[in-house]
């Protein structure tokens, strides 16, 4: 039997395997459930090719997107890989045939949609044939209060219940603790080994500033800091989407909008010009985007505000998937912040959800207003700590001004303490600043030694110190979703004066512009050489004769790695990363001849240009 290394190796041309893809392979290839929280481009996919290929069968990946099945399937088969998928683009004919395949036991992977997995008869086949896994991509979309809820994904359950004994693994970018006791509960994923790997993408800079003239800086952005290079523009609304496009058309950009509203063959244009040009600017609602797995998206821009730091991450973490540097960059007004808090109250949810929703928007408040590195306030909201700062977002490089809060920090705490951890911020804030409202009167509070000890700041500052503090992980709210707040570990450093805590210095006007650092922004365009150039206009004409996206030939890491190792055998080419066995033998003498030409023309033009005029 072929081991889940030689087929790294042999088939995605590979070297070793990244995060803990290996120890998710080793749990499905031996019939175990899995559960596997990754960041975007850490590599998700491999773990259930691959024992997809191990195990005997085919392999049924559950995706929600049907309009990227395609090309997800057209990638696997340039790997030689036995792939298809079923959805409702497909006519009869075609569908029928790809059953015919599956139930020969033709097929190693299989993708479909939720809604035509849990059909009576898709089941009822899948009975009938050899099944190696079940793969729940983009798992999340079980979460009612996610973003990207998907009611059939609620259903999934039943797997468990027809193929009891077929492992099954859940994948995700994106899971709080919330999410993720969902996913596992939902599903019925109890007993499946989970495997969380850190949600840090090092490569992404993020930069957040307020909505002023956000227009004329986003084009001074991207034109500064992408040239010529692709990226995604978040916009609240469609109409926005289109005037955005419009206007950057004009500046000389190519955009594109996408948004729910546009026709169909219009919106999968678009979304088709995007993915295979690698400087397209798509201009979008948040409609777009899920499941792109483009890997030279250089930037991602925000003119709205997200919802939650989920949403958050996941649009930004669309950029650099292929780990090249990229940017995150958002200008959000408090007119953004109005409309959302506004959008949640008159929202048809029930009050748990309108709570939860609430919190979850605070969370992104506090992150847009933080006055610490931007990346560990991210990542402290995925429960995963980081001791340093990053030097890789706007507060790193160019940080606020600060004042010392630890006092104030301490009476908050204090009274959160000593009112039983039960309260939200206004009441507690009710209490430092001595009102004597019902509710405190009822509840005894005027009577404790933190009444009354707050008058130094003003209820507003007290809001910007507690979410500070909630920000910074030293206060959280309950779980329930009623907002009380607790104390955390980290507290009692707080507490006994052994932990400082400095906080953004009050300002009028806390949204005022702050100028982007130039010089610290990624620009990718001084570094490439001229033979990346090169192998790059080879590689369009390949996908253009193949009618795949560009990077699916190869992606721009395996070109910088041909152009710095300039490979001129068939060996040498195979020992580059991303040259499997089926793609060293498609492009690999292509390419090779491609280096030589370079190699040879620069030759010629280095002698001609070194003769001195004198001797021509
Ligand atoms: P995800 O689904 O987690 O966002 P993908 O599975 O699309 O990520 O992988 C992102 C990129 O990384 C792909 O180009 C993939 O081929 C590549 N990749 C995955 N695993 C490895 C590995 N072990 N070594 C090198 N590249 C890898
Ligand atoms: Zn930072």
């Amino acid at each position: 039997m072929t081991t889940p290394l030689e087929i790294l190796k042999t088939i995605y041309g590979y070297d070793a395997f990244r995060h803990n893809q290996d120890a998710v392979i080793e749990t499905l290839c031996l019939g175990k459930d899995a559960l596997c929280l990754m960041p975007t481009g850490g590599g998700k996919s491999l773990c259930y090719q691959i024992p997809a290929l191990v195990r005997k069968g085919t392999g049924i990946v559950v995706s929600p997107l049907i309009a990227l099945m395609q090309d997800q399937v057209n990638a696997l088969k340039l790997l030689g890989i036995k792939a298809d998928f079923i959805n409702s683009s497909q006519n009869i004919t075609t569908q029928n045939q790809v059953k015919q395949r599956l139930q020969n036991g033709q097929l190693d992977i299989l993708y479909v949609a939720p809604e035509r997995l849990l059909m009576p008869q898709t089941l009822d086949l899948l009975a009938t044939c050899e099944i190696s896994l079940f793969a729940i991509d983009e798992a999340h979309c079980v979460s009612q209060w996610g973003h990207d809820f998907r009611p059939e994904y609620q259903k999934l359950f039943i797997l468990h219940q027809r193929f009891p004994t077929i492992p099954r693994i859940a994948l995700t970018a994106t899971a709080d603790k919330r999410t993720r006791a969902e996913i596992i509960e939902q599903l019925d994923l109890a007993n499946a080994k989970q495997f969380i790997n850190s949600f840090d993408r090092p490569n992404i800079k993020y930069t957040i500033t307020d909505g002023d003239n956000a227009k004329v800086r986003l084009l001074d952005f991207i034109n500064t800091y992408h040239p010529n290079e692709a990226g995604i523009i978040y916009c609240l609304s469609r109409k926005k989407t289109e005037a955005i496009a419009d206007w950057l058309n004009t500046k000389g950009r190519r955009a594109l909008p996408y948004h729910a509203g546009l026709p169909v063959e219009e919106r999968n244009n678009n979304q088709e010009t995007f993915l295979r040009d690698s400087s397209t600017i798509i201009v979008a609602t948040i409609a777009f985007g899920m499941g792109i797995d483009k890997p030279d998206v250089r930037f991602v821009a925000h003119l709205t505000l997200p919802k939650s730091i989920e949403a958050y991450y996941q649009e930004t973490g669309r950029a650099g998937r292929d780990g090249l540097p990229s940017n995150a960059w958002m200008a959000y007004s408090l007119q953004d912040v109005i409309m959302l808090r506004q959008m949640i109250e008159e929202s048809s949810g029930n009050e748990l959800y309108k709570r939860i929703t609430k919190q979850k928007l605070e969370a992104m408040l506090s992150l847009c207003d933080c006055y610490t590195c931007r990346r560990q306030i991210i990542l402290n909201y995925f429960d995963e700590y980081v001791p340093d700062k990053c030097n890789n977002c706007d507060v790193c490089i160019e940080p606020p001004q600060m004042q010392d809060a630890t006092i104030a920090s301490q009476k908050i705490l204090s009274c959160a303490y000593r009112t039983g951890q039960r309260f939200g911020s206004s009441y507690l804030i009710d209490v430092l600043l001595g009102k004597e409202t019902d509710r405190i009167l009822n509840n005894n509070h005027h009577n404790i030694s933190t009444f009354n000890i707050g008058l130094e700041h003003s209820s507003i500052e007290w809001k910007h110190i507690v979410r500070q503090l909630i920000v910074s992980g030293y206060l959280k709210t309950d779980n329930e979703g009623y907002g009380g707040l607790q104390l955390t570990k980290q507290s009692k450093s707080i507490l006994i004066g052994k932990q400082k805590v400095l906080i953004r210095q009050f300002k009028k006007n806390k949204l005022k512009s702050k100028q982007h650092n130039k010089h610290s922004y990624t620009n990718n365009n001084e570094k490439k050489s001229n033979l990346f150039e090169h192998l790059r206009k080879i590689r369009f004409t390949m996908a253009k004769k193949e009618n795949v996206p560009a990077y699916r030939i190869f992606p721009d890491k395996t070109l910088e790695a041909m152009s710095h190792f300039k490979p001129d055998s068939l060996t040498k080419m195979s020992k580059i990363s991303g040259v499997g066995d089926k793609k060293l033998h498609s492009y690999g003498k292509i390419f090779i001849d491609a280096i030589q030409t370079f190699q040879i023309k620069k030759e010629t033009k280095s002698t001609s240009t070194s003769t001195p005029d004198f001797l021509g």
